[in-house]
């Protein structure tokens, strides 16, 4: 019961992002905007709470991952993290048409 119903929220949710990125590759113009003025505040919204979970500490570590089985010994951001940073800010900057590379940039 509880894993069927976890596997409704998980599915709905990559329906949810499946179909926004439909729109965003096969959207008209009017698709486009309101990609942009209402999905993506509600995307980064999402995002900043997940990040906000896992934000490493002083030390690097990430106090949510570490209360897990598998606890990192190494002081570095978790996996959770890595990957939203991976996704947003290296893959942007990777890009060969170099578009958005100088909004994400930071000065670490
Ligand atoms: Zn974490």
């Amino acid at each position: 019961m509880a894993s069927s119903l976890f596997g409704q929220l998980d599915r709905s949710l990559h329906d949810r992002l499946g179909d926004l990125v439909r729109r965003a590759q096969r959207g008209d113009d009017d698709a486009a905007l309101n990609l942009a003025r209402v999905e993506i505040p509600k995307i980064i919204t999402a995002l900043r709470a997940l990040l906000d979970e896992h934000r490493p500490d002083e030390r690097g570590r990430c106090l949510t991952c570490r209360r897990r089985r598998f606890s990192r010994k190494l002081p570095s951001p978790c996996r959770a993290y890595l990957a939203a940073h991976l996704c947003l800010v290296i893959a942007e900057d990777a890009r060969p048409d170099g578009y958005g590379h100088h909004h994400l940039h930071r000065a670490s």
